[in-house]
């Protein structure tokens, strides 16, 4: 039975890859009082926020911010540059990409999935080489777009993008290249501009440590060229009212002003901290959870190291055992919640979030309560996988003084 009053003695564990924890720096801003969105205070927040959020995707074009989760953006991208009945060419990295074919299809686009066979296909990255194949083959130019997830948040790969461009580039193809980072931004580096990308798509819930509810699409001048001929219907999507009334600050309808405060604050978290800083502090959390995972005897879902997450970790079960009935008891137990098995992959792996607002002591908590969880649940452990993480943290210490940007 839902029970909304259920508030346990300490802090609720939400080590699911997004939504991530908000630090309480990010919830304070968000309860300042709201402001009347055309008022002159407004104007100075909204060129801050949409200035800022452009260092984060590396870019100097627009960054278009929508009062939507990240789903919705999905939905900006396509519509904004497709006409129906157009090809694009997606690639199958996991629950999440196949999400975005299916949104793609349902808005009347024709999507061509192309993979790597079966549930081991879930396992590795993007395959360049692939793509290029396929758009080699299309000398008449029929494939419109290339859509790829950088962060794949169903399986714990990230993919190389600027591969993909050069894939793109290699064929001599114009498709335009569509990617979604929802749950990548922030967290694992990200380089809008010199990778080439068309449209990114992001959300706030994740690397960006805000609660669900705002979305971005970054924008080239090619993609913006493309709008002006694309015939898929959109109004709230539509890119050029609102990147016109953007220039001073403002939006052609009310956007959630108070996680436009929580994205100033996030805005000067990151950058006090350093973007590098970030991204590293993401790898090095990262490693020490795979070798916890490693230590368990467990295997890691994404089987190639060259595209390891420093977002998440997918821990695959030994055959015979129900991820879900793992989860649930670690969540029972000790108020932690891990991320569940989706798609092709339910109930045969679980994900450990290590995104956003996560240190070293965050990490290890969650570390003990899923072995804590494991061996209650009756999976053999090898041996500590908590104590090897504890040996590589304390082996690659970072001072707090050189965690901050210089
Ligand atoms: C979370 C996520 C989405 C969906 O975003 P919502 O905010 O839930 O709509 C899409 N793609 C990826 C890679 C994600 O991690």
């Amino acid at each position: 039975m839902l029970n909304l009053n259920f508030h346990p003695a300490g802090r609720h564990f939400l080590q699911i890859p997004g939504p991530s924890p908000v630090p309480d720096r990010i919830l304070r801003a968000i309860s300042y009082p709201t402001i009347d969105h055309r008022g002159p205070e407004f104007g100075a927040l909204g060129l801050k926020v949409l200035d800022g959020i452009k260092t984060i995707f590396k870019t100097e074009h627009p960054v278009v911010i929508y009062p939507a989760s990240g789903t919705g953006a999905w939905e900006a991208a396509l519509s904004n540059t497709l006409s129906p009945g157009d090809t694009v060419l997606m690639f199958e990295t996991g629950h999440f990409a196949t999400l975005w074919k299916k949104m793609a299809e349902n808005l009347g686009i024709r999507p061509e999935f192309l993979g790597l066979p079966g549930v081991e296909g879930w396992r590795h990255g993007v395959q360049a080489d692939m793509i290029e194949a396929r758009l080699r083959a299309d000398a008449a130019h029929a494939i419109k777009a290339v859509c790829v997830v950088h962060n794949e948040t169903s399986t714990g790969v990230t993919s190389d993008i600027a591969a993909v461009r050069r894939a793109i580039d290699a064929a001599g193809h114009p498709a335009l290249l569509l990617v979604d980072t929802i749950s990548g931004l922030a967290s694992a580096d990200y380089c809008h501009d010199e990778w080439g990308v068309d449209v990114t798509v992001s959300g706030s819930q994740k690397g960006l440590m805000l609660p669900p509810g705002i979305s971005f699409n970054a924008v080239s001048p090619r993609a913006i060229e493309a709008s002006r001929s694309a015939r898929l219907p959109r109004s709230f999507w539509g890119w050029n009212e609102i990147i016109e009334m953007n220039r001073t600050g403002y939006w052609p309808y009310t956007p959630s002003t108070n996680l436009l405060y929580g994205l100033s604050e996030a805005l000067d978290m990151i950058l006090e901290e350093g973007l590098d800083n970030v991204f590293a502090r993401h790898q090095r959390l990262a490693e020490a959870c795979r070798r916890a995972v490693r230590a368990w005897g467990l295997e890691i879902q994404c089987a190639d190291p060259s595209v390891y997450s420093p977002v998440l970790t997918g821990v695959m079960m030994p055959d015979g055992v129900d991820a879900d009935v793992v989860r649930r008891h670690i969540y029972e137990r000790f108020n932690m919640s891990l991320g569940a098995g989706l798609g092709k992959v339910k109930g045969r792996m679980f994900r450990i979030g290590h995104l956003g607002d996560c240190n070293d002591l965050t990490l290890m908590a969650t570390l003990a309560g899923c072995e804590m969880g494991l061996k209650i649940s009756g999976v053999p452990v090898a041996a500590s996988g908590t104590v090897a993480a504890m040996e590589y943290l304390a082996a690659h210490t970072v001072p707090l003084s050189l965690q901050a940007a210089a």
